[in-house]
């Protein structure tokens, strides 16, 4: 059975980024940042929806917000496109007579859109502690390591790095410089096709970083490897606690990272659903673990994931495997359909959800008055190798 095999992530943050997470630290190379160095308007002042759209409307064309699928309705309102990461970035990219873009989402997204847009545009993260546990996993100075442990096993020449778009900037330029593309959780099968033909066909290897589910799913569910063609690199552990045996027989190199929320869902949550809703069609992320995906009806991005519930017939009924704030907007948007969470806990993502009214209210009042705030900036070199693993995720067929 698939399930038995498949890791079981416990992964305990270590002291330092839980007071980064505090925001009592700051890490600029991490995904993890400060508080806010203004003042905050009080979340419950009763002109907050105002004071945003005043403020927004004196920027005008300079400023363009972009909003992230996950983010809290009381954010979204004010967003001139919705999307996920990648696409997000390239909106943001067309839009180069935004002087600002304000993008309501997490460290990462941010990097991607400054590595995305023009010189003379300044991207802006509404709160510099918006991160993602998932991109923290993988560090700078960790996957060097590592290379060095593949170089050591002598099997460096054969792996092409793939990595998530949930990365940082750091984790795309080591991509880029290494050969490797980036692939998104839409075009990942794609990423992993073209990155086994770019060596001997028995030899080449993958690794997949950051996310280990994304990229087990990828590997067993879509392009018929199986577990055992699969080792997990732990970056805790000497050698990514793996042999050189190992590391030489694998096809897919998985890193020891995955996303807090869509980690959270079980098989007993699939199950439990199945039996309170007869009928019911499960549908998850591919960041799910690999025994969730395996006992799911439909796996999928979050634009399929919405594209499916626009088609789906009026009276369907439907568990959704993925962040909370979206599952209950398509809900709302679909009266006719029954759309429940997967879990019967909460499950929202914490960091993107740091991003609320307030922290809004004052980047866009602060832009007005012509502070720049909570610049997100990938300095020349990285952005220059990060876009070359981009720019070949992009030429994907
Ligand atoms: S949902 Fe997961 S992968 Fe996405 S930003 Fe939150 S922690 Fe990161």
């Amino acid at each position: 059975m698939t399930t038995a095999q498949t890791p079981v992530d416990l992964d305990v943050q270590p002291t330092p980024l839980a007071l980064l997470l505090l925001g009592r630290e700051a890490d600029p190379r991490s995904e993890r940042g400060v508080e806010c160095p203004g003042d905050l308007p009080s979340p419950s002042d009763p002109d907050l929806v105002e004071r945003a759209r005043a403020a927004k409307e004196k920027l005008g064309d300079k400023v363009f917000v972009l909003g992230h699928h996950y983010q809290r309705d009381e954010v979204i309102q004010f967003a001139d496109v919705t999307g996920d990461s990648f696409k997000l970035a390239r909106d943001a990219a067309a839009r180069p007579e935004a002087e600002y873009i304000v993008f309501c989402g997490v460290h990462f997204m941010a990097e991607s859109a400054d590595i995305l847009t023009g010189d003379d545009q300044k991207v802006v993260l509404p709160d510099l502690a918006a991160g993602c546990s998932m991109a923290d996993m993988a560090t700078a100075e960790q996957v060097a390591e590592c290379w060095d442990v593949l170089t050591e096993a002598g099997i460096a020449e054969q792996v092409v790095p793939v990595s998530y778009m949930n990365s940082s900037a750091d984790i795309k330029a080591f991509t880029g410089k290494h050969g490797g593309t980036i692939c998104t959780s839409s075009n990942a099968k794609r990423a992993l096709d073209w990155a086994f033909e770019q060596g001997e066909p028995n030899s080449t290897k993958v690794l997949f970083l950051p996310d280990q589910h994304l990229g087990r799913n990828t590997a067993v569910r879509d392009m018929g490897m199986s577990l055992e063609d699969c080792v997990l690199y732990n970056p805790h552990k000497p050698n990514g606690g793996l042999t050189a045996e190992e590391l030489r027989n694998a096809k897919m190199i998985l890193w020891r990272g995955h996303c807090s929320v869509h980690g959270r869902f079980s098989i007993d949550s699939v199950n439990d659903v199945r039996e309170r809703i007869p009928g019911v069609r499960v549908l998850v992320h591919p960041e799910c673990k690999h025994e969730v995906v395996a006992a799911a009806d439909e796996v999928g991005s979050t634009e399929y994931i919405i594209k499916a519930l626009d088609a789906a017939p009026a009276g369907s009924k439907w568990a959704i495997g993925t962040e909370l704030n979206l599952v209950r907007r398509l809900a709302n948007a679909h009266p006719d359909k029954e759309i429940v969470f997967l879990d019967k806990t909460v499950c929202f993502c914490s960091t993107m959800n740091r991003i609320d009214l307030p922290h809004l209210v004052w980047t866009l009042e602060s832009l007005a008055e012509g502070n720049l705030v909570n610049r997100i900036e990938v300095d020349r070199e990285t952005e220059q190798f990060a876009k070359q693993a981009l720019e070949r995720m992009l030429a994907l067929p």
